[in-house]
This record gives structure tokens, sequence and C-alpha cells, in this order.
């Protein structure tokens, strides 16, 4: 295991992304230690983490996670024969929530705007949910014409 933010490997410590105390009297240990909560830190960067110094949307190297909430659902002029769906999707922000005042030095403002055309995909992402949003980066695709 390494340090998720410096990449140190002689020695971390495994941190929770949400502090244990911020979780209710009655949570499951397994949710307070499920693998999601988790995050290896050298003792460095925990300490930087546990101090609000490090931004929580970067949960490991060369990943920069956001928090959204779909905040409009609404079929399209074209969906209303197609059944396409536009998602729009607004940074959550907090202030009361430990974990959204890390978010939010990370998260950009503005929105994200998705046409969908596959009925499964649009209902999860239901109107009022929070999502995380994973943006880490991609290899260069080499396409047939290269
Ligand atoms: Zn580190």
């Amino acid at each position: 295991m390494k340090c998720s933010i410096c990449g140190y490997a002689l020695y971390v410590e495994i941190s929770h992304i949400k502090a244990v105390s911020d979780f209710p009297d009655e949570a499951m240990v397994a949710h307070i230690n499920a693998l999601e909560n988790l995050l290896a830190l050298c003792p460095n960067h925990h300490w930087e983490f546990d101090h609000d110094y490090v931004s929580g949307g970067i949960m490991e190297s060369n990943k920069v996670r956001a928090k959204f909430q779909v905040t409009k659902v609404a079929k399209t002029t074209y969906g209303l024969a197609s059944g396409q769906v536009e998602v729009t999707l607004t940074p959550q922000y907090d202030q009361t929530i430990e974990e959204d005042r890390r978010f939010s030095k990370a998260t950009p403002s503005g929105t994200i705007q998705l046409f969908i055309d596959n009925p499964p995909a649009s209902d999860f992402l239901a109107l009022g949910k929070f999502f995380y949003v994973d943006f880490s980066e991609a290899p260069q695709a080499v396409g047939a014409g290269g």
C-alpha cells in the first residue's frame, strides 16, 4: 500500500474519508470501515487530511472526485418521441457537512448537462440524488485512422 497522495510506501496509515465522529451512533462498523470510506495516507498527509489542508476531492493519485446533485430532469423536445431525457447536475455544497467542505475545494462550479437516450441510465440519475463524479485521466485512444 502507498500514500494516496504522494505515493510514499514505507509506512502508511488508514484514514477515514468521512470521520468516524460524523457517523450517527447507530451506524454499522461495516459501513464506517467500508472500503469506499478508507484512504491510505502517509503520516504527513494523514495529518494534513485530518486538518483540512488536503482537498477531499483528491481521493487517490491522478483522480479528482467531485460531488454533484441532480437538480433537473426533463424530457427534451426530441425526447417526447424517443424518451431522451436531459439531466442537469450541479455541485453539491453544504457548509454544515464536513465532506462537502472538503469537496468544495476541488469541485468546480458550473453544471454537468447530459442528454441520455438510455432509460435505465436516466432513471439511475434521479432528481435530487447525489453522485460522486470521478475524473481520471484516460490514455489517449488511437483510432483506426491513426
Ligand atoms: Zn503522502
